[in-house]
């Protein structure tokens, strides 16, 4: 994302303060990712002068969103990155040898995550003037950036992919039932009316089926909730095997559902119903331990759309379709 907004001024107090001329090993420099391979008798020098800074276990070094001057080579300890503050879940952690908020010091943006010690950390700063002076006096220093960042490039990738992935485990929830793993009610809302204005458009047939357990309350007071639980969660299964792959079902409410049928007239649609009637009456409801519970039966209203139709007078006429098939017996089809 490109910012409108001028360049940001490079702040002294947004850095954190820094010790100067540190002693550093040639041991600790050795072990540094970015210097491997590097002619140390070269390098070392040039590092000479380098800030170090001590970090507390939960300090931050760098805050999300600011500017900042240091690119930082972890000494010891470990740190963590993280989107946005000090407070969000961690996306990556950086040992002892690795080098941390590199990007800031090339692009000169402000950073876009903030880096924290997990423990007692100590870190050498590196600014822009000398990361360029070191990767134009060494190769391998050149290398081991090109290295470090492409490491980066993969971790944000894998950021966005779980991103994404997370964003779909939302709208699935959204959309599906939990208890029978039909779409939802919410689903529904948004599903009828593009399907009725679709049928309108095409001058098709296009069909509902209100469906409602029969005695159901019954059920539950005989046999108890949890058994309830998987009489509905039968009959959802029921129903989907009685439908074409481009039919749909919903759970409307508590023991309602809701089937569209689209491209079918109301002769077909009452077959459908039939089946469906038919079949969640054999339907064996298995409950704990291999017990099973007695079947339920459903009433079925069927309703075809009008010209005229909206929305509510849709559902209307397949609810008094529904209530038709109620009071006339129950475990029947009515239009
Ligand atoms: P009818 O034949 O006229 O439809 O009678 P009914 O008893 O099925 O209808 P009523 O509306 O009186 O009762 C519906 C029952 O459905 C009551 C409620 O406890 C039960 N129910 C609704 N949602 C759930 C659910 O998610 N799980 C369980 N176990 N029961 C539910
Ligand atoms: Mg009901
Ligand atoms: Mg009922």
């Amino acid at each position: 994302m490109h910012s409108t907004e001028s360049p940001p001024m490079k702040a002294k107090q947004a850095e954190p303060e820094l010790a100067t001329a540190a002693t550093i090993s040639e041991t600790e420099l050795g072990q540094q990712t970015l210097l491997d391979s590097a002619d140390l008798a070269v390098v070392g020098p040039l590092l000479k002068n380098c800030p170090t800074k001590t970090l507390a276990a939960g300090e931050v070094l760098v805050h999300a969103g600011r500017p900042n001057e240091h690119l930082y080579l972890v000494l010891s300890g470990r740190v963590s990155v993280r989107l946005a503050s000090a407070e969000t879940t961690p996306i990556a952690e950086i040992g002892a040898g690795e080098s941390v908020a590199e990007l800031s010091v090339i692009d000169g943006q402000p950073t876009s995550a903030c880096v924290v010690a997990e423990e007692d950390t100590r870190v050498l700063g590196i600014d822009e003037e000398l990361l360029w002076i070191l990767v134009q006096s060494s190769h391998a220093i050149a290398g081991n950036l090109l290295f470090t960042l492409t490491r980066r490039l993969r971790v944000g990738n894998q950021v966005i992919f779980e991103g994404r992935e997370r964003y779909e485990q939302y709208r699935f929830h959204a959309t599906v039932d939990a208890l029978t793993g039909l779409f939802n009610r919410h689903w529904l809302n948004s599903m009828l009316p593009r399907q009725m204005y679709r049928a309108h458009l095409c001058e098709r047939p296009f069909c509902l089926l209100m469906i409602d357990i029969d005695y159901f309350k019954q059920y539950n007071d005989e046999h108890g909730h949890v058994a309830g639980d998987r009489a509905l969660g039968a009959v959802a299964q029921a129903l989907q095997t009685c439908l074409r792959p481009t039919d749909m079902a919903a759970r409307y409410g508590g023991e309602e559902f809701i089937v569209l049928l689209v491209d079918c007239p109301e002769d077909a649609a009452k077959t459908v119903a039939e089946r469906v009637r038919t079949t969640v009456a054999s339907t064996k409801i298995a409950f704990a331990q291999g017990a099973e519970l007695p079947s339920v039966t459903v009433s079925v209203g069927v309703a075809e759309m009008t010209e005229t139709e909206t929305l509510e007078s849709f559902i209307a006429s397949a609810d008094a379709a529904l209530y038709r098939a109620k009071e006339t017996g129950r475990n029947r089809v009515s239009t």
